[in-house]
């Protein structure tokens, strides 16, 4: 009998803006982010909105990520500022993180390209639904 290989614990880094809220926390999120967490995934936030701290803690979000990388880098749209610090800040926590192992999920397609470009063996999820983050996006993560 051969037991399923234990998956992986990835390094899951969420864009803030479309994909977790707008004006408002989407309804579904904190349940999805529990779930990938309960699935012993690390989450982290990547925005480009400044105030991305605050919204974290408005949102009760904090208490689920580990790092908050939130920065102006317009007109940038490529997020791997905040992918090289997130994988610095675990690193220094003792954790080994591999390009390979992260996963950025983002709701702009233009972001997940330029990223892309200069991170080819990070993970990517487009979030297409107008309601953020939905569990058909993330289903392989948390099944
Ligand atoms: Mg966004």
């Amino acid at each position: 009998m051969n037991l399923p290989t234990p998956k992986k614990p990835k390094f899951v880094i969420l864009d803030l803006d479309g994909t977790l809220i707008h004006e408002t926390l989407f309804p579904q999120v904190l349940d999805l982010m529990k779930a990938l967490k309960k699935a012993q995934h690390h989450l982290s936030i990547a925005s480009h909105n400044a105030y991305a701290e605050f919204f974290c803690k408005r949102y009760g979000l904090d208490e689920l990520v580990d790092h908050i990388i939130g920065q102006e880098t317009y007109p940038d749209m490529d997020k791997t500022p905040h992918l090289t610090r997130i994988a610095e800040l675990y690193i220094k926590a003792g954790i080994i993180v591999n390009e390979e192992d992260m996963i950025l999920v983002d709701d702009r397609l233009e972001v997940i390209n330029d990223t892309r470009a200069l991170m080819p063996n990070v993970s990517y999820i487009h979030v297409v639904s107008a309601n953020g983050m939905c569990k058909n996006d993330i289903k392989h993560l948390i099944t």
